[in-house]
């Protein structure tokens, strides 16, 4: 008797074992460290090694990898347009980090209930882009939301979403910007953080590869889909489109969770101001670009930038029904024949400006 129960314990250990090495578990308990996140991220790749590339992008100022994985559905194809996530440009907003973690865990390990979404796309997510603000935000100064790179005189670091060369320092009602100790701070100059290049070269990567579909960066606490633009009160082209897939993930959002969201162009509400990374995908060509502002209320109590570790899985959970739905609302709302048609245009056009120049 003694053996059988030893035996059946071995067989549930092993089986464990086995079980564990097959999905790594996302905790959901507590809130990740950078290098928490590194060995999660390290261990999906190991796992799901056919569907799952794992790159650095950079280093921080303080030398930590920006890391990005990139998720496919393993059919091999190349060309996929991509939608391209960040999150926790402002370190204290550590909801969002937890929020990116979760849609990768959705794509990756639950795969079969999410297929759809990596039909026709690629994803490629960096789950933290501040690292070096994030661990100062946990470990020394919870409210702190710039990068750590020093701008003299004792102050130090610049606000990533004011930092992009788009209308960069453009800040009417906003003269924090040009204040090296402000945490509105724009920086030296555009693009004067590791930080915002590594995102800028993703970002002109996939346009010089003509893969630029959507762009999405996760903050916290307005709950809230903004998109462009911020800093000018002129309608974007796409305005419309961008209001309806917005609008779609606002209804779905209310309709799996009775949460109100909004979605707005932020600069017809405040004061427009430059540099973020949302109008500068937009600039660049991204179909769509969006601001997920993520909930800064449990339904019940107001939970700020901090949510209570027991609230994550709820909170998450309600991220990623918010994300998916810009995805799906992407997929329906974005004419899926545009790209052939620019492409043949462009070809056209290169035919023609051909035969005039040899003539
Ligand atoms: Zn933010």
């Amino acid at each position: 008797m003694q053996l059988k129960l030893t035996t059946a314990m071995l067989c549930i250990s092993l089986w464990q074992v086995a079980a564990a090495a097959v999905a790594p578990q996302l905790k959901l308990d507590e809130y990740y460290s950078y290098e928490g996140m590194r060995d999660y991220l390290a261990e999906l790749a190991r796992v799901y090694g056919e569907r799952v590339t794992l790159r650095s992008a950079g280093l921080s100022h303080e030398q930590r990898m920006l890391q990005t994985i990139t998720i496919s559905n393993g059919d091999g194809r190349k060309d996929k347009p991509v939608i391209f996530m960040i999150a926790a440009e402002h370190a204290r907003e550590w909801l969002t980090p937890v929020a990116a973690l979760y849609a990768i865990e959705q794509l990756v390990v639950n795969f079969e209930q999410n297929a759809q979404l990596l039909l026709d796309h690629d994803w490629l997510i960096m789950p933290l882009t501040n690292p070096d603000g994030y661990t100062y935000s946990r470990e020394v100064n919870a409210r702190w939301r710039n990068t750590r790179s020093p701008n003299g005189n004792g102050c130090y670091g610049t606000n990533l979403n004011r930092n992009y060369d788009i209308a960069w320092g453009k800040a009417e009602g906003y003269p924090e910007l040009q204040d090296p100790c402000s945490e509105h701070y724009a920086g030296a100059s555009p693009f004067s953080e590791a930080e915002s290049r590594a995102v800028r070269d993703i970002m002109l990567e996939l346009q010089l590869t003509e893969r630029e579909f959507m762009f999405l960066t996760l903050h916290s606490r307005h709950q809230s889909f903004f998109y462009p633009w911020t800093y000018k009160t002129e309608l974007a082209p796409n305005a419309a489109l961008l209001k309806k897939v917005a609008t779609y993930a606002v209804d779905a959002l209310h309709a799996a969770t009775g949460c109100n969201y909004t979605e707005e162009q932020p600069s017809v509400n405040a004061d427009p101001f430059g540099g973020t990374s949302m109008d500068y995908a937009q600039e660049l060509g991204f179909k769509l670009s969006y601001t997920f502002e993520l909930t800064g209320w449990s339904g019940k109590e107001y939970v700020d930038f901090w949510p209570p570790t027991r609230l994550l899985k709820q909170l998450a959970a309600e991220s990623w029904i918010g994300i998916r739905a810009l995805a799906e609302g992407a997929e329906k709302f974005v004419p899926a024949q545009s790209d052939s048609l620019v492409k043949i245009f462009k070809i056209l056009l290169l035919l023609v400006s051909m035969t005039l120049f040899s003539s």
